[in-house]
């Protein structure tokens, strides 16, 4: 197999918004020694993700709403677990962030006189939430994109990073480089190996979306948070993810509309072909059930407070235990539930019907006069929702966690910079929107400390041993894969039970030994799916010991939220578990001339070497 070099300033790994974004910011910044290495252009989940109304979070521009960077650090870092620094930075940056993204054209809606008017979203007490319709991120990629192919940033469509490379500093490991397999000749590169020689890696490839088996992320998206887990990059709030109920044929969310013309929930047994309208059951009136479908609308995520007194995530825990016990469950626009009375759904509701006109006999007649486009939406996607029934579960769609990085966005490995999905910046809970912001405001931090900072020229890189040892024990890959699967949507997804999960632990670092064993196969495209199914299996086991971790703190609710749950792989593959707490939102004041003094004195706000890491 050929084996080629590459010796650039900066790899940037990933071509979803973060990615672009970043290197659109070093090309304008000066540095344009710089490449872009991606599995798929086009692929990932900014360009293929979508949802009702997708949202961008940025500080309001309403004039009607004041708002303050230190008011929206504060509620973004609301729910706990959240540094107040990086809160107040994706505050800060938010505009900046925002502005560049309409000077590409994305087209955010604004008024004759340069308003952008907000909407409230989740965990949001400011309207400061944006959107460009049901495609935002899509929108996004495009723009970022048009950019980059003006700029004529040289991209290596079609390799998969599998490797990242460290060297030893005097300061600690820093980061060499990164090997990618080819897999097809095009674009004037040979299928084969590859080996990037580079000062910096910034690492944006998305959300860990492969370890599951009910997921709402593209199926182009993967991740390969691994990577870096495996070169001891540290890693934080890995246990916190968002969760919510999709179709599963076509991964699509069903907030919404989706949710407020009360379609009918039931469950199928495969075997037996029996129907159950299983909600019924858990509710104490069907008011109470009507209502808290409703509800879901507005309240897509899981959220485990949601649960009590027969709240919207209820139903969430319900579908989950139906898909656990063997069932699937469907939404059926074509009939009602039973016992369904226009008149029983609660106030809200048949007040928001109402006044939408969207008062129809079934839940498909509600749903062509709410919003048709949802109807065409599925057809375009061979899902005729005037005739089938849907089916879906609750399914993963957002990693709040992920690697840590300081206020640069740079991790604890020197010159790696995780942005996007891949940086775990997000606590508890995140305003809908925020994980755009925070992807784009990674790229401007990153790239301004990169351009600002001096690193030393990279010596040859130490590759990680692999050790291929002879099998002890059969497995394939396509069966491991699947088993990661069904143990992180079983086990590690809405539902986790404190009993069991350390036999998962246990279980799949089993399997990761015996992946391990494996002899590295030849040709690109079955090394490719090796390395893949490695990364996810210790990405799996990693995530697994740290929501085992959670699960033994969760009853002490002020501690998880004063604290963050950081990680560390060692070079035994051990993992160091450390709660570190919680950094404030700064609070110094600012005064004009002292802050001008500085920027002066730093060299136009050079960043200064003390700043926490
Ligand atoms: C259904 C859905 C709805 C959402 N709605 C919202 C919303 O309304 N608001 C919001 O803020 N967020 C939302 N999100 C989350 C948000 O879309 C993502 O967090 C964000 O798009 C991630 O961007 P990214 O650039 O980090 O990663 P991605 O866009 O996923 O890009 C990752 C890139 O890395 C590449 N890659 C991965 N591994 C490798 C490798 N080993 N080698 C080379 N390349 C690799 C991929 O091919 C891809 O190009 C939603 C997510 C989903 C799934």
């Amino acid at each position: 197999m050929e084996t080629s070099d590459f010796q650039v300033n900066t790899l940037i790994i990933g071509s979803g918004a973060a990615a672009l974004n970043a290197a659109i910011c070093l090309y304008e910044a000066g540095q344009k020694d710089i490449l872009i290495a991606t599995e798929q252009w086009g692929g990932g989940t900014s360009n293929n993700a979508g949802s009702d109304k997708q949202t961008y979070y940025k500080l309001s521009t309403d004039p009607g709403i004041p708002d303050s960077a230190k008011e929206m650090a504060a509620d973004l870092s609301s729910g706990g677990a959240m540094h107040g620094d990086i809160a107040l930075i994706e505050a800060q940056y938010s505009l900046q962030a925002f502005y560049h993204l309409v000077r590409l054209g994305v087209p955010f809606p604004h008024d004759q006189y340069g308003a952008y008017p907000g909407y409230k979203t989740d965990h949001d007490p400011k309207a400061r939430a944006t959107s460009a319709g049901p495609l935002t991120s899509h929108l996004m990629f495009e723009c970022l994109a048009r950019k980059v192919k003006e700029y004529q940033i040289p991209i290596h469509d079609g390799v998969v990073i599998i490797e990242l490379l460290t060297r030893n500093t005097p300061e600690g490991k820093a980061i060499a480089g990164a090997v990618g397999i080819k897999e097809h000749d095009t674009d004037g590169l040979s299928s084969g190996e590859i080996r990037y020689h580079a000062q910096q890696v910034i690492l944006a490839t998305g959300g860990p979306a492969g370890i599951y088996r009910d997921s709402v992320y593209p199926e182009s998206q993967t991740g390969s948070i691994g990577l870096a887990l495996k070169i001891g990059a540290k890693a934080q709030n890995l246990s916190i993810s968002q969760y919510g109920i999709a179709s599963v044929k076509f991964r699509w969310n069903l907030s919404g509309s989706y949710q407020q013309v009360i379609p009918r929930y039931f469950s199928a047994d495969p075997t037996t072909g029996q129907t159950n309208e299983f909600l019924q059951q858990a509710f104490p009136s069907p008011e109470a059930l009507f209502s808290a479908i409703f509800l879901k609308g507005y309240q897509w995520p899981f959220d485990p407070k949601k649960v009590a007194n027969h709240g919207s995530s209820l139903i969430d825990v319900l579908v989950h235990r139906e898909i656990a016990e063997g069932r699937k469950v469907y939404l059926d626009y074509t009939r009602n539930l039973l016992g369904f009375n226009i008149n029983d759904i609660g106030q809200t509701a048949r007040e928001y019907l109402e006044k939408s006109g969207a008062i129809g006999e079934t839940p498909i007649e509600r749903l062509r006069l709410l919003n048709q486009p949802a109807i065409d939406l599925y057809r375009a996607h061979g899902i005729d929702l005037t005739r089938e029934p849907l089916e879906i579960a609750v399914c993963a769609q957002h990693n709040n966690g992920g690697l840590t990085g300081d206020i640069w966005w740079e991790s604890n490995i020197r010159g790696l910079y995780p942005i996007g999905e891949v940086n775990g910046s997000h606590g508890l809970t995140r305003p809908g929107g925020s994980a755009l912001n925070a992807g784009q405001v990674g790229g401007i931090r990153a790239s301004f400390h990169i351009t600002h900072t001096p690193h030393p020229t990279p010596h040859t890189p130490h590759p990680t041993p692999h050790p291929s040892q002879p099998i002890s024990d059969t497995i394939d890959l396509s069966s491991a894969l699947t088993a990661i699967q069904d143990r992180m949507s079983n086990h590690a997804g809405p539902i986790r039970d404190r009993e069991t999960i350390g036999q998962q632990v246990k279980e799949a670092w089993d399997l990761w030994r015996k992946l391990n064993k494996l002899p590295e196969p030849k040709s690109p495209i079955s090394r490719i799916a090796y390395y893949r199914t490695l990364d996810l299996c210790l990405t799996h086991a990693v995530y697994l010991e740290s929501i085992d971790e959670h699960l033994k703190q969760a009853d002490d609710e002020e501690f998880i939220k004063t604290n963050i749950l950081e990680v560390q792989l060692d070079d035994d593959l051990n993992l160091q578990k450390n709660w570190i707490p919680v950094r404030p939102i700064p609070s110094n004041e600012l005064w004009f001339e002292a802050v001008w003094k500085e920027y002066l004195n730093n060299n136009k706000q050079k960043p200064s070497v003390d700043e926490p890491k």
